[in-house]
């Protein structure tokens, strides 16, 4: 054998490590799962270049160049680096879903390798320079790839919402695109230039008199408008969300990929921000009134977004005081998480001391359904849970939740055994 070293070759064998990652420890040269029980024909396939890809179709396209034998198809470093910091984990692949039994190849750090591939990506330009720069939103990113090693349900909630994209930036590294997708408040079709739209079509709309009232180009002359344009967007990334199938319009377009539960819209001018920026963005909001703003901004602000399942205003204003993290978005799209809560809040919910009580029993329960996923892919919602065939995946999701040991025979967290053993029971 005399293969040579060459740069293509690192090149893809990182191909190899990110395919790993986004699959949960496939192998694109495998035959057989695991891998180990066929040597033979991974190396034969590594010699005839025949992989198969199982990550996602969006992915599929550069990782193929990465592992493609010819050296004039390989994608330059630079290009991988930028194609692949978008990405997000994935960890419900379409392909084989016999995780269980793979877990050996689990060799490398999904966090370690992503978060490198950060710090060497380029400077990216945007399309407003104005507002947070771009090393605020690429930390915003590298927090959340170290994130996804705690298995959130990202990709739950992703799953529900798969068919909603987010429009990014049509900037290449060498030319900028100006062109932003702005939605008419009125006809709720996009236009490149909607102010210009709004002007000489809908004059006579009240709103669109009253900004035109004051000199064209004054400051409250376009801060009217802006309200405006901000409201048809928002109008139309309403109507995505509950499609669930469609293209959201954000602020600001970012040039890397982000899902749509990424976003979430200002509660005083309706304009969708990168979720973590919301805060920064409402200090500075032209539109917020004078005043402190709201602590639990992000979660506030999520209500603002149509529901899976409506709730009622009092119930809300329990919800609204959780942390906006991954089991409270869970929490707001549990059906029947929600009527328990719903019913919880009807026996006691004007006594605050109750509220708090609440609010833990719903993340608890949420909780012991995502601890349970990870166990059994087959449940995704507490109903999934409550049947008699599942009572041994709630046991063990209880013992891996409180910490049980079965050397001691004791729990690590004793006063959430006991208390999740009264919950299930409750719905
Ligand atoms: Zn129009
Ligand atoms: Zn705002």
């Amino acid at each position: 054998m005399q293969y040579k070293y060459k740069k293509e070759s690192d090149i893809q064998t990182t191909g190899c490590l990110v395919h790993y990652i986004l699959t949960d420890g496939e192998h694109p040269y495998q035959a057989t799962t695991p891998y180990s029980n066929d040597p033979l024909a991974l190396f034969q396939n590594l010699r005839a270049g025949t992989f198969t890809l199982k990550c996602e179709e969006r992915q599929q396209g550069i990782i193929g160049r990465m592992l493609c034998k010819s050296t004039e198809a390989c994608p330059t470093i630079e290009e991988c680096l930028q194609a692949i910091t978008s990405f997000t984990h994935q960890a419900d692949h379409n392909g084989v879903t016999n995780n269980s039994n793979n877990n050996g190849n689990k060799e490398i750090e999904p966090q370690i390798s992503l978060s490198l591939d950060m710090s060497e990506e380029e400077e990216d330009i945007d399309d407003e320079p104005t507002e947070v720069d771009d090393e605020v939103a690429k930390k915003v990113i590298t927090k959340k790839v170290v994130k996804t090693g705690m298995k959130t349900d990202e990709n739950v909630l992703e799953c529900s919402l798969k068919g909603v994209k987010v429009k990014m930036s049509s900037n290449t590294p060498h030319k900028r695109v100006y062109y932003k997708k702005n939605y008419c408040l009125y006809c709720e079709k996009p236009f490149g230039k909607v102010t210009r739209h709004l002007m000489r079509k809908h004059q006579d709309e009240v709103d669109i008199a009253k900004a035109l009232a004051h000199k064209q180009g004054s400051t409250m002359c376009s801060f009217l408008l802006s309200k405006i344009r901000n409201k048809g967007k928002y109008i139309h990334n309403c109507s995505v969300k509950s499609a669930r199938q469609g293209q959201m319009v954000p602020k600001r377009q970012t040039t890397y990929l982000l899902s749509a539960t990424d976003f979430l819209p200002c509660y005083f001018c309706l304009a969708m921000y990168i979720r973590t920026d919301l805060w920064r963005h409402q200090r500075r909001c032209k539109l917020r009134p004078d005043g402190p703003v709201k602590r639990k901004v992000q979660t506030y602000c999520s209500f603002l977004l149509p529901m899976d399942h409506p709730v009622s205003d009092g119930l809300k204003k329990i919800l609204e005081d959780m942390t906006y993290d991954a089991v409270t978005r869970r929490v707001k799209s549990n059906q029947l998480i929600l009527s328990l809560g719903e019913r919880m809040f009807l026996k006691n919910g004007e006594v605050g001391c109750h509220r708090a009580d609440m609010r833990n029993k719903m993340r608890e329960l949420t909780r012991l359904v995502l601890v349970a996923r990870d166990l059994d892919k087959d449940t995704v919602f507490l109903k999934d849970l409550i049947t008699p065939a599942k009572f041994n995946t709630v046991l063990a999701a209880v013992k891996k939740m409180t910490g049980f040991d079965h050397l001691t025979n004791r729990f690590a967290v004793p006063s959430t055994a006991l208390k999740l053993r009264h919950s299930p029971m409750k719905v």
